[in-house]
């Protein structure tokens, strides 16, 4: 994915964030804690708007889908099952000489020379000319090489050391020589090392990194032995910030343990939840047994999230702790529609996906949750010119999955996934099923009517349809019983539902509307003085405060009764806010940056001086575009609500 550097205007958002109260550095007091974040003011009731519009649009308007609000610490049997204890990992690499940890796969390619060394050798090499000399004809004679008289003693055995082949035995000698063959091992370093530069870069830039490398494996002043050079292209193998060595990528666990119960023994380990899904696979049963609800539909819910993440990065972007907003929507396996509908509805660029269909089968249905998600966006104001779609590969795709695609916002530091939709099959059903022991099928009266008036041969036949997809798997083949198992339970009407599932993070979410509101104006004051101000454009619907609240003097009594009126009686509807501080244009500016559509300033018209015409209206300021307008008091809660909400 792209990577467009604009740090300058993230730092504006940051400090934005911090300056009006949207986000600030978890624990920041004690020097903050890295991948944690905390909400402001503003910023929790920006969260809360964005959680709210979410929950209305996936389940409070449909009838299909239901909540839940699930624990954080689960049952640990659910991750061994879901595959998150052996597989949720990500791979990490330190860099050799200052130990800071990257993720390997996000470590920026780099292209140049290489410089290797066989190892080095510090200044601690014995000077006792005897003993020396013994070594020397020993390693010498090892080597296969002349015995040299040399008067640098030290200098050669550093030399004939930093022959690749030399080895660390040594035959018994007496004991100076073997004092010394001591110090001489301690005082040599054969790990290998390697730095990559740059083109253009003096090659002492290598050394000194490499240097920097032996003295911390405990060498003094190390001379570097065997340097050799090689050109390489996009590799992610060094540190991108000083070129060094980094260690092979190891596999991390991304998710935080902690222990339940007193004992704090390995019986009792359990783990913060990476994912909320999890907990709506374990519930399924429990949610189809006290609901009407019948597939197709959906159970979701928007709780914290916890990953150990090797490198937090851009802001609240990739956080530790965060929030998801996870919808599982389960349907008939398009087996089960083929039997009831007769055919399974195909996916074209034309196709309607407005309303669901009976014969939609898993690839309209993952088509429709991707428009569907695409429109929520729309609604609060992420429409198509900042939006973007990454549809995974076949290879890319887990065996399971038939189908997975991330949109993608337009971060200022580069377009990056804001939420995954992926049409991931019966696996985890059926994971937990397989792991429980208790059955997470439904029993579908339609499909069995249905397959009830097949014949014996379109039966066989589609056994051997799904035999022969199952044998064409490169990964995930199952044995052929279990086929002929799954195709006389799905006769009978029983089947574990598919699954399509939307995953949206809703920090993620609330970062892009924060760098998406994000705009500067230049204002010229009556002195001629030019400002820039910021003016936060966050939908209405968003808005952390809908609408403020003015009276033009805070010492006029009339005024100010007035203003309050209005207030109390916005605020039982919307998140409003009463500022009476400072000039109206200073008011208006604080409102502009804390992202508010509308002001309402009471003036001496409100009380009715200029007449009765203009009596109980007030001016009514609209963000975006700086323009006013005069409305009646008693029409504002109907002009405004139906904007903000
Ligand atoms: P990424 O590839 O960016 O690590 P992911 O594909 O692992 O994300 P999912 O497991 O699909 O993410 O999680 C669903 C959503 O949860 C993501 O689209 C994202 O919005 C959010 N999310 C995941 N990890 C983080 C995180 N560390 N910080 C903030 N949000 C996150």
């Amino acid at each position: 994915m792209s990577q467009t550097k604009e740090i300058p205007l993230m730092e504006k958002i940051v400090s934005l964030c911090k300056r009006r109260g949207f986000i600030f550095q978890s624990s920041e007091i004690y020097g903050g804690i890295n991948g944690f974040w905390d909400y402001g003011p503003l910023g929790a009731e920006l969260k809360r708007n964005l959680r709210d519009t979410w929950w209305r649009a996936m389940t409070r308007d449909r009838e299909d889908v239901v909540g839940l609000d699930a624990t954080i610490i689960m049952h640990p049997a659910i991750w061994k099952a879901s595959g998150h204890v052996d597989t949720f990992s990500d791979p990490m690499a330190d860099c050799l000489v200052t130990k800071k940890r990257f993720r390997a796969d996000h470590v920026e390619p780099q292209s140049g020379t290489v410089y290797s060394y066989v190892g080095a050798v510090g200044e601690e090499v014995p000077v006792d000319s005897t003993g020396c000399k013994a070594l020397l004809n020993h390693v010498a004679k090892h080597l296969e090489i002349p015995a040299m008289n040399v008067p640098d003693l030290a200098t050669e055995v550093r030399t004939l050391l930093s022959h690749p082949d030399a080895t660390h035995e040594v035959e018994p000698l007496d004991n100076a020589v073997a004092r010394i063959v001591g110090s001489v091992l301690e005082s040599w370093r054969d790990e290998k090392f390697s730095v990559l530069l740059p083109a253009g870069k003096p090659p002492e830039s290598a050394r000194k990194v490499a240097i920097q490398f032996y003295t911390s494996r405990g060498l003094k002043n190390p001379a570097l032995l065997g340097e050799t050079t090689a050109k390489v292209e996009n590799s992610r193998a060094f540190n991108p910030e000083n070129g060094a060595q980094l260690t092979e990528p190891k596999p991390f666990n991304l998710m935080f343990h902690t222990f339940v119960g007193a004992t704090a023994s390995e019986d009792d380990r359990a783990y913060l939840r990476p994912e909320t899904a999890q907990a709506i696979f374990a519930q399924f049963k429990n949610v189809v047994d006290s609901t009407r609800q019948k597939v197709p539909f959906g159970i979701c819910q928007i709780g914290k999230a916890f990953r150990n993440e090797v490198t937090p990065r851009n802001f609240t972007f990739r956080s530790r702790e965060f929030e998801q907003m996870e919808l599982e929507f389960f349907i008939k396996p398009d087996e089960a529609v083929e039997a009831v509908c007769g055919s399974v509805a195909q996916w074209s660029e034309s196709a309607d996906l407005s309303a669901p269909q009976p014969n939609w089968g898993w690839e309209m249905w993952h088509r429709y949750w991707v428009a569907q998600r695409t429109a929520y966006y729309a609604g609060i104001g992420l429409g198509a010119d900042v939006l973007d779609y990454f549809w995974q590969g076949k290879g890319d795709l887990a065996h399971y999955a038939r189908a997975c695609v991330d949109i993608l916002f337009k971060f200022p530091f580069g377009t990056e996934e804001l939420e995954g939709i992926a049409a991931r099959g019966d696996f985890d059903l059926t994971a937990h099923q397989n792991a429980c022991g208790k059955p997470l099928e439904v029993f579908d009266e339609e499909v069995k009517l249905a397959f009830a008036k097949w014949t014996p041969e379109q039966r066989a036949a589609l056994v051997a349809r799904k035999q022969n997809e199952n044998s064409a798997k490169e990964k995930g083949v199952l044995p052929a019983e279990k086929i002929a198992e799954w195709c006389e339970r799905l006769f009978k009407g029983f089947y574990v539902p598919h699954v399509i599932e939307p995953s949206a993070g809703l920090d993620r979410l609330a970062l892009a509307v924060l760098t998406l509101a994000y705009t500067e104006i230049e204002k010229t004051d009556a002195k001629g003085n030019k400002e820039t101000l910021t003016v936060m454009r966050f939908h209405p619907r968003i808005a952390p405060k809908k609408v403020a609240v003015f009276p033009l003097l805070k010492n006029k009594p009339e005024l100010v009764a007035k203003a309050r009126a209005i207030y109390d009686t916005l605020k039982k509807h919307v998140a409003a806010d009463y500022d009476e501080g400072g000039s109206i244009g200073k008011r208006y500016a604080r409102q502009d940056e804390a992202g508010t559509p509308f002001c309402v300033t009471v003036d001496f018209d409100t009380l009715g001086e200029k007449g009765p015409e203009l009596l109980d209206t007030v001016t009514l300021r609209h963000r975006d575009d700086g323009s006013q307008e005069r409305v009646k008091i008693s029409d504002l809660p109907g002009r405004l609500l139906p904007l903000v909400s």
